[in-house]
């Protein structure tokens, strides 16, 4: 019946995690808190073409804010205003999964939540100092949709 197939074909949501189709974090496009909306600045997040762009302290690894392309909608490129002043005035939910964490835990996760981007991290504890969180990249709704209907063409 249909609803056999429904439930086989989207049983990889059980299976499968946010590691498997995450965006690798060396292909996250981000800005340092550091930065200053300027021309220069506002031109690169319009080209980059993301709705969302993850604000690091120092380290690419270290996440730290988000900002939404919509919160400049009232930013004027000649102030010249630090980045920070933008995320800490609309200040948006940043959201951390684990690396295991299955596509449907996720998909509930985006559905209840109201942002739908969360970082992926790890316990790494290779190596011979104590374990520590490593960020592995992001992952958005999107991702998850786009397994879904994946595995919903190749089951036809
Ligand atoms: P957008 O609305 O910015 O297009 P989506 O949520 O539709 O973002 O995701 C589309 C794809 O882009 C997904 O594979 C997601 O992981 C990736 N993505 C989203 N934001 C970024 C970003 N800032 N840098 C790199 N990849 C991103």
């Amino acid at each position: 019946s249909e609803f056999v197939k429904e439930e086989f074909s989207h049983g990889m949501l059980r299976t499968k995690t946010v590691e498997d189709i995450l965006t690798p974090l060396k292909d996250c496009f981000m800005l340092p808190s550091s930065a200053v909306l300027d021309f220069s600045t506002m031109s690169e997040i319009m080209q980059s073409g993301y709705t969302r762009v993850p604000i690091y302290e120092e380290e690419r690894s270290n996440i730290v804010e988000i900002l939404y392309v919509k919160d400049l909608a009232l930013v004027d490129p000649d102030d010249c205003t630090p980045m920070t002043t933008i995320t800490k005035f609309y200040n948006h939910p940043l959201h951390f999964v684990f690396n295991d964490t299955k596509l449907d835990a996720m998909l509930e996760e985006f559905k209840k939540g109201n942002s739908h981007m969360a970082i992926v991290q790890k316990v790494n504890n290779e190596g011979e100092g104590d374990p520590f969180y490593e960020v592995l990249g992001l992952v958005t709704l999107e991702d998850v949709i786009e397994e879904i209907i994946k595995s919903e063409i190749l089951d036809e």
